[in-house]
């Protein structure tokens, strides 16, 4: 039989009578699989830290929002949020799903279009198009959502000299009673700006307006700003068939569906809180079909979501460095996991579980990555087991944002796994060596040498 391990005995204030929250205080359960998955096999195999993506689960997870809006609405296409995770293999599970890509810069283009997307399966937002961006999103036919008037005269410039019509969208942004108002990006609604917008383009003869967008927001705890938002560009899609006849083939409600993640400071977590795919679908269709649109002039429903459907899928396991007393005698513990990895603690409470069966034993702790930082905290207060240097723990619902927004600082990012759905195990991203990092680097001649 395996030797016990000794657990230092810590005393400990009751609190008669207080139960914190959510009761008397439970048990922290482990995560020992991964998709059936050892999770011990997963770091002995790839190392620590590691990154692990759930194939099967982001497939779930799209059927589940797919469902919830094609049960209620007859036309609805999903476009990828490039930027919540664009990591080649999980952009093309999506986009064998039927996902077709949403990006916003040429960067995020050129690998949508390296990824097999054609052209006009490619919508292209974000306030920073450049002008070669531009052309050759008109040349491939995408659907590019114009998000301010620079940008409009400018495509009106490009029009003129190249040979197909540029497909629009005016992203329009809406008072949806949420604040602050997201007002920076796109053409104001209630100050008449879009419909500006929208006549210039009309008048223009060169464009092919072919939608209207708009992303309100992002991690929205609500679905009723979506019926406000959903409602407003129904006005607009009515106006521009009663002034120019004109009939709008999509509308885009862009994304930002909260994922089940707690955000820093709230009371609940977010698994209670967040609102479903059928409640946001709820939302938007209902807007849609009691609006002025007829029937049979409905456009097609585009939706954006990112972190909504891929947070879920994503895992990041690791192991703890050391523990340590703080001075006013608080425990900390420091893992191989840092901000520089775990971007999103910054908004996030995440959830760290031991990787094994643990005592019921568990203190205040302070979560610490390894980095010579004072801001890296992953957890600045959770009760948390007393987990040794050496064990392992998981981290989940990682898979938004965290592998486009990580930082190559001061330690190399490591590996990304996918656990594909037969429980195959394939490296999507290899960590990066010194090599990866020093192959873009150049020094010159007289820095190459030096004496000490
Ligand atoms: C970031 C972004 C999305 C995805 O947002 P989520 O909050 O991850 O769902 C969709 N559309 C646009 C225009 C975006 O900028």
């Amino acid at each position: 039989m395996e030797k016990l391990h000794f657990e230092r005995p810590i005393i400990t204030k009751i609190k008669a009578g207080v139960p914190s929250k959510f009761g008397i205080q439970s048990k922290v359960e482990p995560i020992t699989h991964i998709d059936g998955v050892p999770v011990k096999d997963l770091i002995e195999k790839f190392g620590s830290p590691v990154y692990i993506i759930s194939e099967s689960t982001i497939r779930k997870t799209y059927n589940e929002a797919h469902r919830a809006f094609s049960s209620r609405y007859p036309k609805v296409q999903f476009a990828w949020s490039y930027k919540t995770n664009y990591l080649n293999a999980v952009c093309n599970v999506f986009h064998q799903e039927g996902s077709w890509a949403e990006v916003v810069s040429g960067f995020e283009y050129d690998k949508a279009i390296a990824n097999g997307v054609p052209g006009n399966n490619i919508i292209f937002n974000g306030p920073g198009k450049t002008i070669a961006d531009l052309t050759k999103a008109i040349n491939n036919d995408s659907l590019i959502h114009i998000d301010h008037f620079e940008e409009l005269y400018q495509i009106i410039e490009l029009s003129k000299k190249l040979t197909n019509k540029p497909k629009v969208a005016i992203r329009v942004n809406i008072d949806t009673g949420i604040y602050p108002r997201w007002d920076r990006f796109g053409f104001n609604y209630e100050n008449g700006e879009a419909w500006d917008a929208l006549n210039r383009i009309m008048l223009s003869k060169n464009l092919d307006l072919v939608g209207l967008h708009t992303h309100i927001g992002t991690y929205m705890m609500s679905s009723d700003p979506y019926g406000v938002a959903a409602s407003k560009l129904a006005n607009l899609i009515v106006g521009l068939k009663r002034k120019h006849h004109r009939s709008i083939k999509y509308i885009d409600m862009g994304g930002g569906f909260a994922s089940k993640n707690t955000l820093r400071g709230a009371y609940y977590p977010g698994s209670d809180t967040a609102p479903s795919f059928d409640d946001f679908a709820e939302a938007i269709t209902s807007a849609l079909m009691k609006s002025e649109i007829k029937p049979d002039n409905l456009p097609l429903l585009i939706l954006e979501t990112g972190r909504a459907l891929v947070d879920d899928a994503g895992y990041i396991l690791g192991t703890v460095i050391a523990n340590k007393r703080m001075a006013n005698g608080r425990r900390a513990t420091i893992i191989d996991v840092g901000l520089n990895l775990l971007f999103t603690s910054f908004w996030y409470e995440h959830d760290i579980r031991p990787a094994k069966p643990v005592s019921e034993q568990s203190e205040d702790s302070t979560i610490y990555g390894p980095l010579c930082m004072n801001i890296d905290i992953i957890r600045s207060s959770i009760r948390f087991p007393l987990l040794k240097k050496g064990d392992n723990f998981v981290i989940r619902r990682i898979g938004a944002y965290n592998n486009t927004q990580w930082l190559q600082f001061i330690t190399l990012r490591p590996n990304v796994v996918m656990i594909d759905t037969k429980k195959n195990l394939h490296i999507i991203k290899k960590s990066e060596t010194l090599e990866t990092i020093n192959m873009l680097e150049q020094t010159p001649d007289h820095l190459k040498k030096f004496e000490l």
